[in-house]
């Protein structure tokens, strides 16, 4: 068993319920939520979200909002100013190039405003099963510390990954290092010492 594959096995027996954190019953729910979470935590996206979905509820509803009230509704997230023209610009796209749906590829995801890789390795792996590696902050720093990745850059990182971890658990990954992040490996005092992947951990093991 490969390094990677072996922490997976231990994330998974450590973290068995780690999934995605952000609230969302359908691809566009996920889409929206996920270009609102940009410097912004999980939590305050679900509060955001549940009554943004109430308000509107298809992309129709999005691409005919002004943008001052769009704004207005997520605003608390921060940066409201781009995500709220994004939100409505994507909406528009996707009325006008993909018949209502949020697209299944990645190259027609990075066409809609707001989207890069990120968001649509998320659509793709938690809406539409389709395997693909999210590398947000959590997975950027810890993937360096246990040697996966020597590269700053998420798309080099991502492809670095690719390399290493089995295909099944592309999707996986980075929910299985949210929840890491979280509980165990913190960017400000990570506790090494009580970390089940402390024996495969570069960073601990002086790599
Ligand atoms: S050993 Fe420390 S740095 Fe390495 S993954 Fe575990 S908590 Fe993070």
């Amino acid at each position: 068993m490969n390094k990677a594959t072996e922490i997976v096995k231990i994330l998974k027996e450590t973290y068995p319920d780690a999934c995605c954190s952000l609230d969302f019953k359908n691809a566009y729910e996920l889409l929206i939520a996920t270009i609102l979470s940009a410097q912004c935590t999980d939590e305050r996206v679900n509060i955001v979200t549940k009554e943004l979905f109430q308000k509107y509820k298809t992309p129709e509803d999005f691409a005919n909002a002004t943008l001052e009230e769009m704004e207005e509704a997520v605003k608390s997230t921060g940066f409201y100013r781009n995500k709220a023209k994004n939100i409505i610009a994507a909406a528009q796209v996707i009325l006008a190039k993909f018949h209502g749906e949020v697209p299944q590829t990645m190259e027609e995801l990075l066409t809609l405003p707001g989207v890069g890789r990120k968001t649509a390795n998320l659509v793709l792996g938690d809406v539409y099963n389709i395997p693909g590696i999210v590398v947000d902050t959590h997975v950027k720093r810890i993937s360096k510390k246990l040697g996966l990745t020597k590269n700053d850059d998420p798309e080099k990182i991502e492809y670095d990954l690719m390399k290493v971890i089995p295909k099944e658990n592309w999707t996986d990954w980075n929910h299985l290092l949210v929840f890491h992040g979280r509980a165990v490996c913190n960017a400000k005092k990570p506790e090494c010492m009580i970390c089940p992947i402390n024996h495969l951990c570069d960073a601990y093991n002086g790599g």
